[in-house]
């Protein structure tokens, strides 16, 4: 990544942060709500939160659409919270209910889900649909190398 600072929204109220190269998300803290930037659990948020994210964000997160009756995402929940809890603070893991949501569902083209997304910097960098497990989501992600900035 770059050497310069990144702009990191807060996934709890959005404010935008500016955190220095090199350092780890997970031990900061947003300067407006002092929630964690990054924690150890997925985080859910809104068609708000995640509009913010694409135009302000300039880490890396993924993202579970996922929907209450959809009984593939339900089982794929355990598996998400495990690769979260491994990535801890390197990658934020993010989850929107598509059924609560639908409208951010729509601007992603979600067809089918889970469908899960890697971004970048605003951007799509890569995605995947169907259930996955958590090696395969940690392989995945580890195949990107898209994590954030640690030490
Ligand atoms: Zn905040």
């Amino acid at each position: 990544m770059t050497t310069n600072a990144h702009h990191i929204v807060c996934t709890a109220c959005g404010a935008v942060n500016r955190v220095p190269a090199g350092k780890a998300l997970g031990q900061g803290h947003c300067g407006s709500c002092k929630a964690f930037l990054a924690g150890k659990v997925p985080v859910d948020v809104d068609g708000k939160i995640l509009d913010r994210l694409l135009a302000r964000d300039e880490g890396s997160f993924l993202l579970d659409v996922w929907a209450p009756w959809c009984g593939p995402c339900r089982m794929m929940g355990p598996s998400y919270a495990e690769a979260a809890n491994h990535f801890a603070g390197n990658l934020r893991f993010l989850k929107l209910n598509s059924e609560a949501h639908p409208n951010a569902a729509a601007r992603l083209q979600v067809r089918g889900i889970p469908a899960l997304f890697l971004f970048q910097a605003g951007r799509v960098i890569d995605q995947r649909s169907g259930v996955q497990t958590a090696p395969m989501l940690t392989q995945w992600i580890e195949s990107v190398n898209i994590l954030n900035p640690s030490a």
